[in-house]
């Protein structure tokens, strides 16, 4: 079972690949973007740092998570503040009221918190976005933690060749392909960070 402490584990380590990281997803966000993805993260993620600090001691894991997603939403400016911050909000909604939740229980919050994400940006896999690293990945959290996160990653690996269909980088047509997409590079991350913290 994995209780509020694994939780505000999981977003301290997306906090820190955020930061360590910032300026490599700015780079993914400069040929195809507006070379703000880095920077917007680590915004966020500094600002859910602060907030978790400060909530009640004894907050349950729905609770941080959507805390945490409330955060990203009312200080991240760009697309990806809205999106993630709906994929934690959706995924803390599911967890419910429970002091500790089962993997199971943290999947299934997970496949929701998705699926919000693609119903609010209208994105599909295939498109260039986030989804391509959070849809994989979270499937393969049936499989275990580690191969969530290496999905992700692949996932993310695989939106160099596509063309962006949604966001910024979709007005560049043609010109999108042949680079990472930075969103997805930054879902990876979050799953990556999610498998260390459950599996050291
Ligand atoms: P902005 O494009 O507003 O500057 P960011 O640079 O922070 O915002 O985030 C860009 C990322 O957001 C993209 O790389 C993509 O992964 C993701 N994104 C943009 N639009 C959508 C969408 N409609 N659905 C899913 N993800 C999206
Ligand atoms: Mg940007
Ligand atoms: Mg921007």
């Amino acid at each position: 079972m994995r209780d509020a402490e694994f939780f505000r584990r999981w977003m301290e380590a997306a906090a820190a690949a955020v930061e360590r990281e910032a300026d490599r997803l700015t780079e993914l966000d400069s040929p195809i973007g507006d070379a703000d993805h880095g920077a917007n993260l680590l915004r966020g993620f500094t600002a859910v740092r602060a907030a978790l600090a400060g909530a009640d001691p004894a907050a349950v894991p729905g609770a941080l998570l959507q805390l945490a997603g409330r955060t990203l939403i009312s200080t991240v400016g760009g697309a990806s503040g809205p999106l993630y911050g709906t994929l934690l909000r959706r995924t803390g909604k599911e967890l419910g009221e429970a002091s500790e939740v089962s993997d199971e229980e943290l999947r299934g919050a997970l496949d929701a918190g998705v699926d919000a994400v693609a119903r609010l940006g209208g994105a599909a896999p295939g498109d260039k976005t986030m989804l391509d690293a959070l849809v994989p990945g979270v499937a393969a959290l049936g499989t275990s933690y580690r191969a969530a996160g290496d999905a992700a990653e692949g996932g993310a690996l695989a939106t160099v060749p596509m063309l962006a269909r949604k966001g910024r980088a979709s007005y560049l047509g043609e010109r999108s392909v042949g680079h990472e997409d930075p969103g997805a590079a930054s879902a990876a991350l979050l799953l990556g960070a999610l498998a260390d913290t459950a599996e050291g």
